[in-house]
Order: C-alpha cells, then structure tokens, then sequence
C-alpha cells in the first residue's frame, strides 16, 4: 500500500513541518495535529459523546507522524556549526 496522498490515512495523526539543512539533519519547528473528525476515534474532536465500548470500537492512538520539510537551508545546521 502506498501512501501517496497529504492524507495517508482516516486516523488522526500529527504533521510536524520540519527545517532541513544541508548537513542532513532536519529539526522539528512546529507540529499540527490533523483530527479525522471520525466518531469511532477516541482522540477525535467528534469523538462519540455516548457511552460505548471505546476500547473496542475506537481508534485509541495517532497514526505515525508525517514530516513535511517546510524550510530547506544550504548551510549546516546550528548543532553541527556549534558543535564542530
Ligand atoms: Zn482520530
Ligand atoms: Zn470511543
Ligand atoms: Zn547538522
């Protein structure tokens, strides 16, 4: 299966925009939780206000994260230039 879309999946999950420098680190600048907005999902907004079996019939976790690289510098990162 192949996650080709900016929604790979009907789960709630966090999108972290990353830096990436040259030197092959990326840092984490800020993170955006994507709600599914599903009833069935207990981290959901919409998640089912009536008495149910969550455990059961509910998502009880985020999907892994998605990292988007938002800012790509053409230099070493501060770690790497401080750190020597
Ligand atoms: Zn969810
Ligand atoms: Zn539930
Ligand atoms: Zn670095």
């Amino acid at each position: 299966m192949e996650n080709c879309g900016r929604h790979p999946r009907a789960m709630c999950y966090e999108t972290q925009y990353m830096r990436e420098y040259s030197c092959g680190h990326s840092w984490g600048r800020n993170r955006q939780v994507i709600d599914c907005l599903r009833t069935a999902c207990a981290l959901s907004s919409r998640h089912d206000p009536a008495p149910h079996n969550c455990q059961q019939k509910c998502a009880q976790q985020m999907a892994a994260p998605v990292r988007v690289v938002q800012e790509r510098f053409d230099k070493h990162c501060d770690r790497c230039i401080l750190g020597g």
